[in-house]
């Protein structure tokens, strides 16, 4: 299996990290590339826009042409990840902050985010949150200036809330989640993901 990092900004070698400790978990045979250019995609079995800024990652997923090539590799049905702004990246519709910037935002998925939703004096937090789709243990969550889903339509299928908040969202190939799992030793997310991968 061949996984790639959006590695254009942001929080990219801990995701290459984390996403190699799930696949030794899995036993699964595999690569994981850092990638900033689309011939990088070539034969990927899925994608992971990390955390960072999303305006900036957005804008250079434009400049180097990756911004395309992921939404085609999108419609043929490579999985995705989205986390923090990954997340943002991933919506069809954003907030008035989102609308201002004229930030490029790839339209996958059926969900409409507000950026910094648990705000800016609350820069970081970690919180125990019930993710069923992830087992029955609590996962601890690391929430950096995050976004939350403030609605979801079509297939679009809540999987986790924190305050009220949606912060975790699967569309059929497509998982977005507003923490950051590459942050904490706990591999499921990653796991859960790479599962995806596999079918
Ligand atoms: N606040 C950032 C944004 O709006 C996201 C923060 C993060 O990815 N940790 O793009």
């Amino acid at each position: 299996m061949k996984i790639g990092i959006i590695g254009l900004q942001g929080a990219v070698s801990e995701h290459l990290e984390a996403t190699k400790r799930a696949m030794q978990k899995l036993g699964i045979e595999s690569e994981v590339v850092w990638v900033d250019s689309p011939e990088q995609l070539e034969r990927v079995d899925g994608i992971i826009i990390p955390g960072g800024e999303s305006t900036t990652i957005g804008k250079l997923m434009l400049r180097t042409g990756l911004f395309e090539r992921v939404k085609q590799l999108a419609a043929g049905g490579t999985p995705i990840l989205g986390t923090c702004a990954g997340l943002i990246v991933l919506a069809k519709r954003g907030d008035e902050q989102v609308m201002r910037t004229e930030q490029p935002l790839l339209g996958l998925m059926d969900i409409s985010v507000i950026r910094n939703a648990f705000g800016r004096q609350r820069e970081s937090f970690e919180v125990d949150l019930e993710i069923p789709a992830l087992g029955e243990r609590f996962y601890s969550a690391v929430f950096i200036r995050a976004p939350a889903v403030e609605e979801v339509w079509g297939d679009a299928q809540i999987l986790a809330k924190f305050q009220g908040k949606i912060v975790a969202v699967q569309q059929g190939k497509l998982l977005a989640v507003a923490f950051h799992p590459e942050l904490t030793p706990d591999t499921r997310l990653h796991e859960y993901f790479l599962q995806m991968c596999q079918r």
